[in-house]
């Protein structure tokens, strides 16, 4: 699933593909095999009347939602959930496409989606399509107070505690292993377990873990591409992530996995206590 780095390098290529652009048209390919609607909470023909006309005035980003701020005073939400992907190169149209938005410069934007856990929204509001997100990480507002407080008394592990999105948004599985990697915390440990010097590694390693992921273009295991249809290199500088029976960097001992609230876990035994 895209976390933050990379529906963040998703948002900077639509940011240049899109702003001042209008929508001129909506496709809604035929939904084949077990039909899952692309658009929620509104049915069709609301939709394609709330977007088609309108101007893109920026494009923003909220944890893992993407926002189209349209010159209407609403905005389009997209999220990617497990294996959507917004492409714009111009490609043969594949069963997995799922809308098609046309733009006044003759650009056209497809939302594949082979699992179909994705969706978009027409909305006033973001609080009308998600309940509340936590402080964005690489923001001001992730303060070293705020992780303490969401570690605090917490019978969860601490894995657990930073993927809730009401804690802190856009943390998904890739850079929750990292950021415990690096913060030489085991992930099953429980976040009321967690000293001071802890959550202050733990708050340092979020952002370096998630830093690192930006710079690189995003983590492409599966399925992430950026706007342009390319791969991230992330996946070749993670430290555990899917690095099971291989040697830790640091002390050699083997990498293993776990499960931790039902999430595939990755980490060293040496380094992580
Ligand atoms: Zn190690």
């Amino acid at each position: 699933m895209p976390e933050l780095p990379e529906v963040e390098t998703i948002r900077q290529g639509l940011e240049q593909r899109l702003t001042g652009r209008t929508i001129t048209s909506l496709r809604i390919p035929p939904d084949r095999g077990k039909p899952v609607p692309v658009i929620k909470k509104m049915d069709e023909s609301t939709f394609r009347e709330g977007v088609v006309g309108a101007r893109v005035e920026g494009v923003s980003r909220r944890g893992k939602y993407l926002v189209l701020h349209l010159d209407t005073n609403r905005m389009l939400v997209i999220h990617l959930r497990m294996t959507g992907a917004l492409l714009f190169p111009e490609a043969p149209e594949d069963r997995f496409v799922r809308a098609i938005f046309s733009f006044d410069d003759g650009t056209e934007m497809r939302f594949t989606d082979v699992r179909k856990f994705g969706g978009l929204w027409l909305a006033d509001d973001l609080s009308e399509v998600t309940t509340d997100l936590g402080p964005e990480p690489l923001s001001e507002g992730f303060t070293l107070a705020s992780l303490a407080a969401a570690v605090a008394k917490r019978k969860a592990p601490v894995k657990s505690i930073i993927l809730d999105q009401r804690r802190i948004a856009g943390i998904g599985n890739i850079y929750a292993d990292e950021a415990c990697f690096g913060a030489g915390i085991d992930p099953r440990r429980l976040g009321m377990t967690l000293s001071e010097e802890e959550v202050l590694a733990l708050h340092a390693s979020i952002r370096t873990a998630l830093m690192a992921g930006l710079d690189h273009g995003g983590a492409s295991f599966r399925d992430y591409r950026n706007t342009g249809g390319d791969v991230g290199s992330m996946q070749q500088h993670v430290k555990v992530f899917r690095r099971t029976g291989k040697p830790c960097y640091t002390c050699e001992t083997v990498i293993e996995r776990v499960k931790v609230g039902g999430r595939s876990t990755h980490f060293c035994p040496k380094c992580q206590r």
